[in-house]
């Protein structure tokens, strides 16, 4: 797809610290897993039932902070030089 062709051109460096850190207590009572459907780097996805999530695809989009409503997700930006690149190609 589009998405994904798109996504190709993503490179990310990792910072150790997490930006995303989720509450998977606060997962666990969400009726609608918003994220999973949300988020366009599939960092949310269910396993064996449970919301599972990995940052290393993160685009920093910042639509999973906005549509949990469960107050799962704290959201910040990686320090300067880590995180998402993006290539104008
Ligand atoms: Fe996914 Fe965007 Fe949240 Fe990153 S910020 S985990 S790409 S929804």
């Amino acid at each position: 797809s589009d998405v994904d062709n798109k996504l190709s051109l993503v490179r990310t460096r990792i910072h150790r610290t997490a930006h995303i850190v989720v509450d998977s207590s606060k997962c666990e009572v969400c009726p609608h897993e918003a994220c999973v459907y949300g988020c366009p780097a599939t960092c949310y996805r269910v396993i064996d039932g449970k919301v599972k999530f990995a940052y290393d695809g993160c685009v920093e989009c910042g639509t999973c902070d906005v549509m949990c409503d469960q107050g799962a997700v704290t959201w910040t930006y990686p320090p300067g030089g880590f995180g998402v690149l993006y290539r104008l190609l």
